[in-house]
Parts: structure tokens; C-alpha cells; sequence
């Protein structure tokens, strides 16, 4: 991350009345990077905008949405109205609460930031005749839609725009409330208004959210017409996806996921490809999680990993089709296998939220 230039931040600051229209949606675009930098790092600059940002909003790490065609959407609002709405329900917030994760056009056709604000409300008294769950049902309502859990959230949402807000919203949330100390030093850190950096307050030196590597990868046999499928310990019956895992240090994307299906199915992949999809995961730490595909002989023994795995099968393209077919017709896994014998047959993959949902419709559909 470089500083802006003298000139860019004059730019800025001379320009209050940025005309998005006015530009192609390729200099739009440059100049919002340009912008989003600048109050990255200029705390008084982005304080300054904060009375006027647009705010989305999580109570005690379940986030505010709406249901919009289908579709499940964070809903956003302005700080005064958020302040009122929260205000009557005993709950304060400020910039300490937000982080910067994106700009949106504002009022006067110019760019405003966009945060997000993350509080807990405190717990009720023992013998209140309203729940906590019910207070904060009447507070969505209140404010036009309901809180919903993260990973509800994120494997819900269809538009990549809003899972990629949610995934930042919830890492810097959550990197900025536990990175207190310098690693170094020990002295404390001075968090910058976005929570996209902090200072140490005696060496100096600065440090940036923490983001671990996993490799997601898909077992094909040699003709292709076949697939490895997984199922996780505690996972929703019926349900099979990719195996993944994390990579170690010094280790290529590519041989972690070698390691992991070695690991976790006992079986050794003899080509490893790397494919063109990634995704931001930030449950429970941030985590990127890069696509792959791996070519296995399908006559060696599969032995699954006791400790994180019920079972690992291999399926056919129609087996898979089917359950990718049953899971798009049914997003929130509605129709879960309530058996337990049936719990172990493959029914469902991922919801569409997950990159293991396009991973194997993406393979169900031929496009490698
Ligand atoms: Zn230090």
C-alpha cells in the first residue's frame, strides 16, 4: 500500500463534488481505488466523512438483511436514523465499532464511504420477561429486515458483491476487535479509523489483517466422469462437498491440496490444476480459498481421516447432477434427510453461496 501522492490528496480534498457520471466506469473505478486509499490511511479525512456514510450493521455477529427477490441483501442505512433506531433500543455505536469496506455514491453525486458496524447488545437480566432474541427480532423488524447468522448469510447470498462486503465486514470485525499488541514490542496498537492497518505506538511499525491460504479442491478420476465427495463430521445430513484445507508455511497452493486429499482420504492425486475461481471466507478466521482440481487413480483404497471426515465416496456426473439440481431448486436446504441412514447418501452440495458450489456445478457442467 503506497501513500497517495501530494497532488492525488490535494485532488481529494479540493473535491467534494467528484461527478461519477462524468467518467468512463474505468476511471470511476480508478479514482474510488484511489479514494478508498487515501482514507485507508488518513484517519482525520475518513472521521470527517463518517457523519455522512452509509452503515451495515451486525448485533452480536449476526447481520442485518432483507430478502429481495429471492435474493437475501445486507440492508444499509445512514448514521443519524441508525443512531435514532439504535438509541431507542439502548444501543450506541461510533467509528470505533466500523470498518471502511467500500465507497458508494452519496447524496450529491459524490463518493461516501461505506462501513460496516459491529456491537454487542448486553445480555438481559435474568428475570426480564423479554429475551434478548426477541428484542433484536423487533429491532430488524424496526429497521426493514431481520438478523441472520454469518454462515447463514454467506452461504445464502447469490450476489458475489454483497458476500464479499459480508466476508470483509466480518475479517476486519473481528481482526481489529483482537490485534490489541505489537508482536514485537508489546506496546499497544493504535488502530486507524478504517481497520485496515494499525500503528505501534513505541516502534512503529504497522501491521495489516491477517489472511490464511486454503487450497479447495476437487478429486476427479482419470476419465472425468467421476468425483471424490466428502462428507465433514457435524455436517447438515445428506450434504457432501470438496476437500480443503489450509496451507502450511512453504508450502505451493498446489501441494497443500495434495497434502489434504492425501491427509484426509488417504489417497495420492497425480496431477494438481490450479482453477480460475477464489473466495474470501471469514468464518472462523479470514481465510482465501483457491479452486483446484486433482486427478486421483480411482482403484486406490480411500481412508478417510477419522478425526475430520464421516465419509468419502466416489460419485457419478448424474449422481452429482442430481444433488447440484436438488440443491438449486432448494437454496436453504430445506428438504435435509431427517434419517440416519440416510444422512450418509449424497443429496445435497454446498448452498450457492460456497466457491464448493461452483467448483462442482462447474464440473457437473463439463467446463473442465
Ligand atoms: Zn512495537
Amino acid at each position: 500500500m503506497h501513500p497517495p501522492t501530494l497532488r492525488t490528496v490535494g485532488s481529494f480534498c479540493a473535491r467534494r463534488s467528484y461527478q461519477i457520471r462524468k467518467c468512463s466506469s474505468g476511471a470511476a473505478y480508478v479514482e474510488k481505488v484511489k479514494l478508498l486509499d487515501y482514507w485507508k490511511l488518513q484517519d482525520s479525512a475518513l472521521q470527517s466523512e463518517f457523519p455522512r456514510s452509509r452503515l451495515l450493521l451486525m448485533v452480536d455477529k449476526r447481520v442485518l438483511v432483507q430478502k429481495v427477490d429471492g435474493d437475501i441483501k445486507m440492508i444499509e442505512n445512514g448514521v443519524s436514523e441508525l443512531r435514532k433506531k439504535l438509541g431507542d433500543y439502548g444501543l450506541i455505536f461510533d467509528q470505533s465499532h466500523s470498518c471502511l469496506l467500500d465507497a458508494v455514491p452519496g447524496p450529491q453525486n459524490d463518493l461516501i464511504p461505506l462501513f460496516g458496524t459491529s456491537i454487542d447488545a448486553a445480555e438481559m437480566p435474568d428475570d426480564s420477561p423479554i429475551s434478548k432474541t426477541d428484542i433484536l427480532g423487533e429491532l430488524g423488524g424496526s429497521l426493514g429486515g431481520k438478523f441472520t447468522s454469518l454462515r447463514t448469510a454467506m452461504l445464502a447470498m447469490n450476489d458475489e458483491r454483497q458476500r464479499l462486503l459480508l466476508a470483509k465486514f466480518q475479517s476486519l470485525s473481528r481482526w481489529s476487535s483482537i490485534y490489541r499488541r505489537c508482536p514485537k514490542c508489546a506496546a499497544a496498537l493504535k488502530m486507524r479509523v478504517s481497520k485496515s492497518g494499525a500503528e505501534c505506538v513505541t516502534c512503529q511499525r504497522v501491521y495489516y489483517p491477517t489472511l490464511s491460504p486454503v487450497a479447495i479442491t476437487i478429486v476427479t478420476d482419470e476419465s472425468n466422469e467421476n468425483c471424490l465427495l466428502v462428507r465433514h463430521r457435524g455436517s447438515a445430513n445428506g450434504v457432501f462437498t470438496v476437500v480443503a484445507g489450509f496451507a502450511h508455511t512453504g508450502e505451493s497452493l498446489a501441494e497443500c491440496a495434495r497434502r489434504e486429499i492425501a491427509e484426509e482420504v488417504g489417497i495420492f492425486a497425480h496431477l494438481v490444476q490450479q482453477l480460475n475461481m477464489s473466495q474470501p471466507w471469514p468464518m472462523p478466521d479470514s481465510s482465501m480459498m483457491v479452486a483446484h482440481r486433482a486427478v486421483a487413480d480411482r482403484n486406490q483404497e480411500v481412508v478417510v481421516c477419522p478425526d475430520e471426515l464421516e465419509t468419502a465416496q466416489w460419485f457419478s456426473r448424474d449422481q452429482v447432477r442430481k444433488a447440484l439440481e436438488t440443491t438449486v431448486a432448494d437454496p436453504f436446504l430445506k428438504g435435509l434427510p431427517r434419517t440416519l441412514d440416510d444422512r450418509q447418501r449424497l443429496h445435497y452440495i454446498p448452498p450457492r453461496g460456497a466457491i464448493a458450489h461452483a467448483i462442482i456445478r462447474d464440473w457437473v457442467q463439463g467446463k473442465f
